[in-house]
């Protein structure tokens, strides 16, 4: 079972350089974090072993075991890719090297206080509702017209100390077909850029996107992220 992480994780690697080379792109400017929610410790380990270095996972009280576990592991980061509630924010200051969704002002504040306490710099990335279903936190980017709506929110969390705003991150809507991605992931890029110019961020650059499904598209599209689990981890469990 354990064989066939390793594989599994090879596997996915090379499939990510090999789309990296063919759509022109430096392999190394595309990381993989490995999606381990709903695994069990050891399952996580054998991920580790694997040579994977960055960890993603969903709830803050899921992971807490997992990152003291494996906490004798250098150069091991852990990301956090699910919502965030308020009540956790000092949490993930404290465990997690990443946030990948950060879905709001009152959330950033929140980060931006603890991580001011622990005199810590926390990268996060933005996330945006690209297909506008209501399962799915983060901004509305579906209307271009309504972008200009959100850099407020952006302003805001921008000038907040303790947190470093690297880039952005989405969910498309699921689909069996991974070309259904592609104008969602077009359209984050494309958010993206307006970001950056917007408030002049020349390290505005993140794009946190691509599953198990669709990581070759968001790479054709210019992702930074590819947050993977099935595909190297077999199915979840409920
Ligand atoms: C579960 C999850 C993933 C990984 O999805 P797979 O289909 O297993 O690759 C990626 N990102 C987020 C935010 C997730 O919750």
């Amino acid at each position: 079972m354990y064989k066939n992480i390793q594989e599994n994780y090879l596997r996915v690697v090379d499939q990510i350089t090999k789309t990296a080379l063919n759509s022109g792109r430096n392999p190394n400017d595309i990381r993989l974090v490995v999606i381990t929610k709903t695994h069990p410790i050891d399952l996580v380990q054998a991920t580790v072993d694997a040579g994977a270095t960055n960890i993603g996972e969903n709830y803050v009280e899921e992971a807490l075991p997992k990152i003291m576990s494996l906490n004798n592991v250098d150069g091991l980061h852990w990301h956090m890719v699910g919502h965030v509630q308020s009540r956790k924010a000092a949490l993930v200051c404290e465990y997690f090297q990443f946030l990948h969704s950060l879905d709001s002002l009152k959330l950033a504040i929140k980060l931006s206080k603890s991580a001011v306490e622990l005199k810590s710099i926390l990268p996060v990335m933005l996330e945006f509702n690209v297909g506008g279903e209501v399962s799915k936190s983060g901004w509305d980017i579906r209307i271009e017209e309504n972008w200009k709506k959100i850099l407020p929110d952006i302003g805001n969390i921008i000038a907040l100390p303790g947190l470093d705003l690297i880039g952005v991150m989405t969910i498309p809507p699921y689909s069996e077909d991974p070309e259904a991605s592609r104008p969602h992931y077009r359209k984050l890029r494309r958010f993206r850029d307006f970001i950056a110019n917007y408030f002049q961020m020349s390290d505005f650059m993140e794009l946190s996107m691509g599953m198990s499904n669709d990581f070759e598209v968001a790479i054709q599209e210019g992702s930074t992220w590819v947050r993977i689990g099935q595909a190297i981890l077999g199915p979840r469990s409920k």
